[in-house]
């Protein structure tokens, strides 16, 4: 077996791993990046429908707490460093222009992912990176001399190691979750992983019945067993024939899925509505309008088939006049407080990111050096951290990875 030395070797040439190198190359670090998949960054070319998200137009304190309060404060140095504003500028320095599209997002002008690859590819590589694909790490070791990592055929000797193999999610891509049974046996805590950002699995056939239809105005909440309001989302909603997907539903699948089975799910379909403001304008159109169809009453924005659903699901028909004060109020029910028992997402294999990984308290925010082992980075999608839809998961990916790459 032939054995290589390095002073930095980074494991996963996904977004983390592409930056992390770059940064350590670019200070004249003797610099291998190792990925077993045959072409780097997968996830960035499938990213954002083929688009790429990069990152997003939100800032500060705002950005930060788009992944949680913990993880949002754990993250802040990486994110202050690093903001939106600069990856944004790396990227068009490399000749790719970005533009803002709906929900803050970041994407490049040509509305090709490829193009943000190859602009990393570039930076590592030009900075002195060497990069071998078809190369899988199968274990990770300290020597005497620094770490000992085992591919198939190779051995590989580094000072320092950053291990950015990524999640669980969309595992086609490269991402089968390697990385964490190293850094156990390295002595580190793994967190309970779940799918994230994935459509749900709905058994609602209403649901299904509305297939093809987008909602942009309703508010989805995630109610736990005891009817606590966990997240809310007012983000647009698809329905499916398997259930509902868009970046609300995909926001709260990993909400879901921690609940285990026993999530509910809340649609308002009039969030800037009171009930009791609601049933006054009903009243009022019900002594105006008696002749019309009580599916009138409902938001002005639903499509037909969403309105028959909704008057079907609260057991209304016919006129306004006829329409009883019991019926109203299941009617208002449905409107305002429709519950779905949700029990789970599609999983891994449709979930854009996963939550949990590497415990955030065992790893030194400012640096990704690890606190237990010395020498050791983590950075990118394996460590537990993870945003909604809208370039937040870029954004940590690469924030993290260069702080990797700058201290390695
Ligand atoms: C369909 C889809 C769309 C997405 N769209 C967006 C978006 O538009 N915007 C956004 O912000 N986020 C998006 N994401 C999420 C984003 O892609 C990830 O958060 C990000 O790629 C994580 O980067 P990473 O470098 O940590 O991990 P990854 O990109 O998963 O990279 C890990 C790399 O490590 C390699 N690897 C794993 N094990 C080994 C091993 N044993 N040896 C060598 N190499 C190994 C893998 O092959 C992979 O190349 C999307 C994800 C998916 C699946």
């Amino acid at each position: 077996m032939a054995l290589t030395r390095a002073d930095v070797l980074v494991v996963g040439a996904g977004a983390a791993g592409l930056m992390a190198a770059c940064c350590a190359a670019a200070r004249g670090r003797q610099t291998l990046l190792l990925e077993k998949s045959e072409r780097p960054g997968l996830k960035i070319l499938i990213s954002g429908g083929g688009r790429c998200n990069l990152t997003t137009t939100r800032t500060g304190q705002d950005l930060e707490d788009q992944y949680g309060s913990h993880r949002g404060r754990w993250l802040r140095h990486a994110l202050r460093s690093f903001p939106p504003a600069a990856l944004r500028e790396l990227v068009e320095r490399q000749g790719v222009p970005l533009h803002e599209e709906d929900l803050e997002k970041i994407f490049p002008v040509s509305r090709r992912a490829r193009d943000v690859l190859d602009a990393f590819v570039r930076l590592a590589t030009g900075a002195g990176t060497e990069l071998r694909t078809g190369c899988a790490v199968t274990s990770i070791g300290r020597g005497s001399d620094g770490f000992l990592v085992h591919a198939a055929a190779d051995v590989f000797l580094a000072r320092s190691v950053i291990l950015a193999t990524g999640g669980l999610s969309y595992p086609k891509t490269g991402a089968t979750g390697d990385g964490y049974p190293w850094l156990r046996a390295l002595g580190h805590t793994i967190t309970a992983t779940w799918p994230a950002l994935a459509p749900l699995a709905v058994d609602a056939p209403w649901i299904h019945a509305l297939q093809g239809i987008v909602l942009h105005e309703v508010e989805l909440a995630v109610l736990a067993p005891d009817g606590r309001v966990l997240r809310r989302r007012r983000r647009p909603i698809l329905f499916t024939h398997r259930g509902l997907s868009g970046p609300g539903p995909m926001d709260l699948a990993g909400d879901i899925e921690e609940l285990a089975g026993a999530a509910r799910l809340r649609f308002d379909f009039a969030p800037d509505r009171s009930r009791e403001q609601i049933e006054q304008e009903w009243l009022r159109e019900v002594a105006q309008h008696g002749r019309r169809h009580v599916g009138t009453l409902l938001p002005a924005g639903l499509p037909e088939r969403a309105r028959t659903a909704l008057c079907s699901l609260a057991g209304v028909d016919g006129a306004l006049a006829a329409l009883a004060k019991e019926a109203r109020r299941r009617l208002l029910d449905v409107v305002k407080n429709l519950i779905v028992p949700v029990r789970r997402s599609l999983g891994y294999a449709h979930a854009e990111v996963t939550r949990g990984g590497v415990a955030l308290d065992e790893i030194d925010g400012k640096t990704m050096q690890s606190r237990l082992v010395p020498g050791l980075f983590v950075c990118g999608e394996l460590l537990d951290v993870d945003g909604p839809i809208g370039g937040f998961n870029f954004q940590a990916a690469f924030a993290t990875g260069r702080l990797a790459g700058l201290h390695a």
